[in-house]
């Protein structure tokens, strides 16, 4: 989202405006009015995690009021693309929901201007009335650390702000590194360093993760191609997000960053859940076959996770299954996650698959998930996620 910033008086938007955008207040306050001068009248004053001009986004009319900061402000701007963007990440039952309310709330409006009276609210008893969730406070301070921590990350990634780590890929049972899995982080101005788990999530919500995944993958290839030698050539393995795998453009964004970056397709893995390829198995299915084309291959990730089926894996040109943590956790509880094991690997070798297993932390553990039928393994037993410079030192 964009931002605006004011000072003192100035205005928002002025009655009469057409506009399509509205306004979450961020820092300072603003004033609703209308008129001018002496017949100014101030309807309304709103402050940080307030919206106004929301209007503008379900109606075409001209503004029916005008808006003036008071003191230096910072608004944020909604737009209807922004909105539907943010629509799109909301579940479906909640989607359903707000466009038949706001269908409704449309054919009120309408009837109103033509005049019509507008059906009076029935009247409901107090205990059976909704909660009028704008109003909440808690809400409106959650709106707020979102929209700034996301102007945050947004700037991040236009300013090369995040760090990509990379943790060792190793071949079982001497776990001698075959790639890197490449991991974002998002260092602070304090030193603190936010971890993806805390801010994919949001970057998800909207288009920013486009922008991140994009960021990420130009990254990983440069440094791939830079630190060639520290690497030993091995592959580098890059995470892409459902929202981005799902864009027509996936494919030429790949295509284009191999060949601006020089890193030999042979050298790339892209990783995918399988969640993301169940979404739309078909398109999914053409994809990989248009990206194992091109010489880079693709890693089923987090496998247990969520459909666990390895029925439908030979519709899919996959070349490796990354096997969640869980399940070294559960080898580590007993035999019965050693036998779910060595049951997904022998049908992934059935299948072609290469077996790398996640979250392995000490080398007996690797031992034995190389005995349940894992060729490769990853975890802290192998090397914690680090940068390259350090990898360098480190002597790979
Ligand atoms: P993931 O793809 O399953 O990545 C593996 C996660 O397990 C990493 O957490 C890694 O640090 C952690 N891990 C590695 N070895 C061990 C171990 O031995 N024990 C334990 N307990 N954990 C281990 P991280 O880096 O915090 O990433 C979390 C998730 O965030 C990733 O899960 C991935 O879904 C997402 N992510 C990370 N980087 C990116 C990125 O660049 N792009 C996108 N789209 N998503 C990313
Ligand atoms: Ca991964
Ligand atoms: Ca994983
Ligand atoms: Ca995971």
């Amino acid at each position: 989202a964009q931002q605006r910033t004011l000072e003192d008086g100035e205005l928002v938007f002025a009655e009469g405006d057409v506009g399509d955008v509205a306004y979450l207040v961020d820092q300072g306050s603003v004033e609703v009015f209308t008129g001018q001068g002496d017949t100014r009248t101030v309807f309304a004053t709103l402050g940080p995690g307030e919206i106004v001009g929301e209007m503008a986004l379900i109606d075409t009319r001209p503004r029916s009021a005008s808006v003036r900061s008071i003191g230096m402000t910072r608004l944020t701007v909604i737009s209807r693309e922004g909105l539907n963007d943010r629509l799109e990440s909301v579940d479906a039952m909640v989607q359903l929901v707000l466009h038949s309310m706001l269908g409704r709330f449309r054919l009120a409006m309408h009837r109103v201007r033509e005049g019509e009276q507008a059906p009076a609210p029935p009247r409901v008893p107090e205990s059976e009335a909704l909660p009028v969730m704008p109003g909440d406070a808690a809400l409106r301070h959650g709106v707020l650390q979102q929209s700034r921590m996301e102007a945050r990350l947004r700037e991040a990634i236009r300013t090369d702000g995040l760090q990509m780590l990379y943790q060792p890929i190793v071949q079982l049972p001497l776990g001698k590194t075959v790639g890197y899995e490449a991991l974002v982080r998002w260092p602070q101005e304090d030193g603190r360093v936010i971890s993806p788990a805390d801010f994919i999530p949001l970057a998800e919500q909207t288009s920013l993760i486009l922008e991140l995944d994009a960021w990420v993958l130009r990254r990983s290839c440069e440094q791939a191609v830079e630190h060639a030698g520290a690497m030993r050539r091995g592959y580098v393995s890059v995470n892409l997000s459902g929202r981005q795998f799902a864009q027509p453009s996936a494919f030429d964004l790949v295509a284009s960053t191999l060949e601006a970056t020089g890193l030999p397709p042979e050298r790339l893995q892209i990783e995918l859940t399988e969640g993301v390829i169940m979404s739309d198995p078909e398109y999914a299915a053409q994809l990989l076959d248009r990206f194992q084309a091109l010489g880079i291959s693709i890693a089923i990730d987090d496998f247990g996770t969520g459909y666990s089926s390895l029925a439908y894996l030979h519709h899919f040109s996959a070349d490796v299954l990354k096997l969640d943590l869980s399940f070294a956790r559960e080898v580590r509880r007993g035999p019965n996650g050693a036998r779910i094991v060595r049951a997904i690997a022998a049908m992934a070798e059935e299948l072609g698959l290469r077996v790398v297993a996640e979250g392995i932390e000490a080398e007996a553990e690797g031992r034995q998930l190389y005995k349940l039928g894992c060729g490769w393994g990853q975890g802290y037993a192998y090397g914690r996620p680090v940068c390259f410079s350090e990898q360098a030192e480190g002597g790979a």
